[in-house]
């Protein structure tokens, strides 16, 4: 028999394999599907609220954070401590930052970090035996402190917010301990880690350096730190430090100044 001849039956087969395909990806976003116009319109409630930094959003873009918010909610492991209680409204209070941060991702999952514990406030870590208000450890725990949180949110520019701290330090260590992450980060980061580093020699000699002392302590924390500046004072950042404002635009994909 002629070969050519069954040719037709394999491209029926490849059609049908990618109408599967299709099919599944749309099945894993059946939820989001069936939202309806009133929980769509009770999370942009929510959310307009809240969040200074959703406000600030094009209409799209909220449509996107909502979605995003509530799949996320969903997707992460969400757990109280010393009894505090979480809700369905804690839950999208708590992924508000991740959202935030990677909104200009299109992969915006950081599949590692999928727990987060709070507590009501302070809380005393083990190893170190001091007071806290939130911390990720490599395991993919992030830990946070409600009320040092809302706080966060609640004052939009005074350059200080738990939530974008604690998932800036998440996603530093997503693109460099793994690949699972969206693509091409890698050389932004090297970049903004080499201008870092120059700023941290300056902020050890200078009081009056733009950052916050504690962003002297290492390249861990001057990466979050750049991260809480970037989103609660963009057009003084942008002023203050042109060329890594630049970059961080460039690795989140966002510019708000
Ligand atoms: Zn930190």
């Amino acid at each position: 028999m002629h070969s050519d001849t069954n040719i037709y039956p394999i491209i029926a087969l490849v059609f049908l394999a990618l109408f599967i395909i299709a099919k599944l990806g749309l099945l894993r976003n059946l939820d989001v599907m069936f939202l309806s116009r009133e929980k769509k319109w009770t999370l942009k409630k929510f959310f307009g609220k809240h969040f200074h930094y959703y406000n600030q959003l094009s209409e799209k873009d909220r449509s996107k954070f909502i979605i995003r918010a509530y799949k996320l909610a969903k997707y992460i492991k969400i757990e109280g401590r010393q009894e505090f209680i979480v809700t369905d409204a804690v839950k999208l209070f708590v992924v508000a930052a991740h959202v935030q941060l990677t909104l200009g991702f299109d992969q915006y999952i950081l599949p590692k970090f999928r727990t987060i514990l709070i507590y009501p406030d302070a809380y005393k870590n083990k190893m170190t035996g001091k007071m806290h208000y939130g911390e990720i450890n490599p395991r993919g725990v992030i830990v946070l402190s409600w009320k040092k949180l809302v706080k966060g949110h609640k004052i939009p520019d005074d350059k200080i917010n738990l939530g974008l701290h604690e998932i800036a330090h998440a996603l530093m260590h997503t693109i460099i301990h793994s690949n699972d992450h969206e693509i091409g980060l890698d050389p932004y980061l090297r970049d903004i880690v080499r201008l870092s580093r120059k700023e941290m020699e300056k902020i050890k000699n200078d009081d009056l350096h733009f950052f916050r002392k504690y962003a002297g302590t290492n390249i861990y924390e001057f990466f979050a730190i750049t991260v809480e500046y970037f989103f609660e004072v963009p057009s003084e950042f942008k002023t203050e430090l042109p060329i890594l404002y630049q970059y961080m635009v460039k690795l989140l994909k966002q510019d708000l100044a």
